[in-house]
């Protein structure tokens, strides 16, 4: 056994140091980076900011409104190869098609030749740190040479090294910071998200590989706070979640008037069932993810928009042009939680 001493931080532990700036404007930062990919070579330019590839959020009506600013989305691995062959094609370079080790590839050997038309792959598991994800990826690499490989999840700087070195180009960094999560609590595994944001990009951009941090953004302010800690990209699940765009049902409750959604981990029982019918009967797997109940949200296009916002605005406090810079004009400042949660 062995105990690690440095204190590890979430979002929630900072704040960002306003710094003197020449931007008046949110409309003078570029939030648009362009990027080239270690193994794929291939480039990419857009906003960095991500849809989570959960069925309330990565579906095809989302990715339609986010790609209209460039914006990404993993679609989640439930589509069939014939609704991915209806996405319009201006869309389909703004999309990666997920898949997990036990689906395996099929779903990319039923798309043929068309698989040309999408960029990405996202190769997504609850946990990244087997070697049978390793080899994956490398199976992958070796299949899909010229795809761009998001990989994931991981949340420590070797690991996200042995991702790179296994043929991914972007690192999902995350394990237990989800809003559906309930990993931390089941199986009392994590780090704090901001923390391995920072260790996991500085390993990641070493070797000439990316990371994407996914999970644990309640608002503007901690997509923001992700890049200042040198994420790449950001993955959002929870806060672009319970739109017209991603929502199966919408409640409304007669009385009050209030309209709710449910949102789900894809690792809940929940989930499990939907897609698997595998949670009942199998007592040694534990469900990782919750359901619950959050407001419906409306128009994807109306939260996106705020939320990129937000992130201009980050920009205008501290002096950065463009969202590349958000890191190094970023000074976090610790915050005293405690008694922050005594006064508001
Ligand atoms: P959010 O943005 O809602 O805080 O986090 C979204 C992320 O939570 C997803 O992209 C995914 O990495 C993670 N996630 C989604 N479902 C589950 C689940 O059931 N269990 C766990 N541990 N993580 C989940």
């Amino acid at each position: 056994m062995h105990i690690e001493k440095e204190v590890k931080y979430d979002f929630s532990d900072v704040l960002i140091k306003p710094k003197r700036s020449y931007y008046t404007s949110r409309k003078e930062v570029d939030l648009e980076r362009k990027f080239k990919f270690k193994w794929s070579k291939l480039t990419w330019k857009g906003i960095p900011v991500v849809a989570s590839n959960m069925d309330t959020v990565g579906t095809i009506g989302s990715a339609k409104v986010l790609s209209k600013y460039n914006t990404l989305t993993c679609l989640h691995k439930f589509h069939t190869a014939e609704e991915l062959l209806k996405i319009p094609n201006s869309i389909k370079k703004n999309v990666a098609i997920t898949v997990g080790i036990a689906e395996g590839l099929q779903i990319l050997y039923e798309l043929g030749e068309r698989v040309k038309l999408f960029n990405f792959i996202c190769i997504d598991v609850a946990n990244g740190y087997t070697e049978q994800f390793s080899d994956f990826i490398k199976q992958v690499r070796a299949e899909f040479e010229k795809k761009i490989i998001i990989a994931g999840n991981v949340c420590t700087p070797e690991m996200t090294e042995q991702l790179i070195l296994s043929g991914a180009d972007i690192v999902k960094v995350g394990i237990g910071g989800g809003s559906a999560c309930i990993t931390r609590n089941v199986a009392g595994v994590g780090i704090p998200q901001l923390s391995a944001v920072i260790d996991c990009s500085d390993a990641a951009h070493g070797i000439g590989g990316m990371v994407m941090s996914d999970g644990g953004c309640t608002c503007s302010g901690d997509i923001s706070k992700a890049f200042g800690a040198n994420a790449d990209f950001v993955m959002l699940g929870g806060l672009l979640a319970g739109h017209d765009e991603n929502s199966e049902t919408i409640t409304e409750n007669k009385s009050t008037g209030e309209k709710t959604v449910e949102f789900y981990g894809m690792a809940s029982s929940f989930a499990l069932e939907k897609y698997y019918r595998e949670n009942k009967g199998k007592d040694y797997k534990a469900s990782e993810g919750k359901l619950v109940k959050i407001p419906y949200k409306g128009a994807l296009e109306d939260t996106l928009l705020d939320l990129l916002g937000g992130v201009r605005s980050t920009c205008t406090y501290i002096g950065a042009k463009k969202i590349k810079d958000i890191s190094k004009c970023t000074t976090f400042v610790c915050v005293n939680n405690q008694l922050n949660n005594i006064y508001t």
